[in-house]
C-alpha cells in the first residue's frame, strides 16, 4: 500500500481563511492517500472550518489550540517578531503520537501553511521518505529560492540569504518526516522560544544530521513548492456601506 502523507496545517480565522483552504483542499483532492490535520489557532473548534471539512471530501482529522495572548502577533507587528503556528504543528504531533500508540505505519509527516503554493508532484517525493527528506522553497528568505545544496547524492550546505550557519537553516515547506521518526523521538516538538529563524531546527535537531537528508526534487534542483502570501483584504467600502446602513449580510459565509 502507499504510505499515507499527513499533512499538518495551522489556521486562524480571518478574511481569507475560506479561499486558502480552498485552494488547498483542491490540492490536497488530487493526492492518493492524504490525510490532512488542520488545527485551528482557536479556542474552539469554529463552524466555517468544520463545515468547509465536512464537505472537503477529505480524509481529514480537525483539532485545536489557540496561541497564548503573549506569544500571538500583534496587528502592526513586524512578522517576524513571532513565530506562528507553533503550539497547532505541535498539537498535529501529539494528536499523530496518541493515535499511532501502539503501530506504525509506512507514513509521512509534512507541515503545510495555508497560504503557501504546492505542486502535486512534492507529494510524490516526499511520500517515500526514510527519515527526513527535504527540498528547495520558491519565494522564501528574501529570495527566488532557498535550497539545500546537494553533492554526490549527499546534502553539503544550503543556499540561503539569511543566517547560513543555523543547523537547519530550511522554511517549514522544504521538508518531511517519517512517522516513525517522530514516534521514536517523542520529545521532538517545535520550540516557540527558539531564537529568529530556529524554529524548525528547534525540531529537526532532535531528528537528524545534515548529513542524513535525503534529498528530492532532483538533488534540490527543482522548485515544487512556494512560500506565497496573500494580500490581507481592504475593507474600505464595507465600512462606508455599514454607516448607511447597507452593509453586507454577516450571514453569508466569505
Ligand atoms: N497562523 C496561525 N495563527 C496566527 C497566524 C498564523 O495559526 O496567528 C498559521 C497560518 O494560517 C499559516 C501558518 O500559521 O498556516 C504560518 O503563518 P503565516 O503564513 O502568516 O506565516 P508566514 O508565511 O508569514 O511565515
Ligand atoms: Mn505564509
Amino acid at each position: 500500500p502507499l504510505p499515507t502523507i499527513y499533512v499538518i496545517t495551522p489556521t486562524y480565522t480571518r478574511l481569507v481563511q475560506k479561499a486558502e483552504l480552498t485552494r488547498l483542499s483542491h490540492t490536497f483532492l488530487l493526492v492518493p492517500q492524504l490525510h490532512w490535520i488542520v488545527v485551528e489557532d482557536s479556542p474552539h473548534k469554529t463552524s466555517l472550518v468544520s463545515d468547509f471539512l465536512s464537505h472537503s471530501g477529505l480524509a481529514f482529522t480537525h483539532l485545536h489550540v489557540a496561541t497564548p495572548r503573549e506569544r500571538k502577533l500583534q496587528e502592526g507587528d513586524p512578522n517576524w517578531l513571532k513565530p506562528r503556528g507553533v503550539e497547532q504543528r505541535n498539537e498535529g504531533l501529539r494528536w499523530l503520537r496518541e493515535t499511532n500508540r501502539n503501530r506504525a505505519e509506512d507514513a509521512v509527516v509534512y507541515f503545510a501553511d495555508d497560504d503557501n503554493t504546492y505542486s502535486l508532484q512534492l507529494f510524490e517525493e516526499m511520500r517515500w521518505t526514510q527519515r527526513v527528506s527535504v527540498w528547495p522553497v520558491g519565494l522564501v528568505g528574501g529570495m527566488r529560492y532557498e535550497r539545500p545544496v546537494v553533492e554526490q547524492g549527499r546534502v553539503v550546505r544550503f543556499h540561503t540569504g539569511w543566517r547560513p550557519s543555523r543547523p537547519f537553516p530550511l522554511d517549514m515547506a522544504g521538508f518531511a518526516v517519517s512517522l516513525r521518526l517522530v514516534l521514536v523521538n517523542p520529545e521532538a516538538r517545535f520550540d516557540g522560544d527558539a531564537p529568529m529563524g530556529f524554529l524548525e531546527s528547534s525540531f529537526l535537531q532532535s531528528l537528524v544530521t545534515m548529513e542524513e537528508l535525503e534529498p528530492k526534487a532532483d538533488m534540490c534542483t527543482k522548485v515544487l513548492v512556494w512560500h506565497t502570501r496573500t494580500e490581507k483584504p481592504k475593507m474600505k467600502r464595507e465600512e462606508a456601506m455599514l454607516k448607511q446602513g447597507l452593509g453586507s449580510d454577516p450571514a453569508i459565509e466569505v
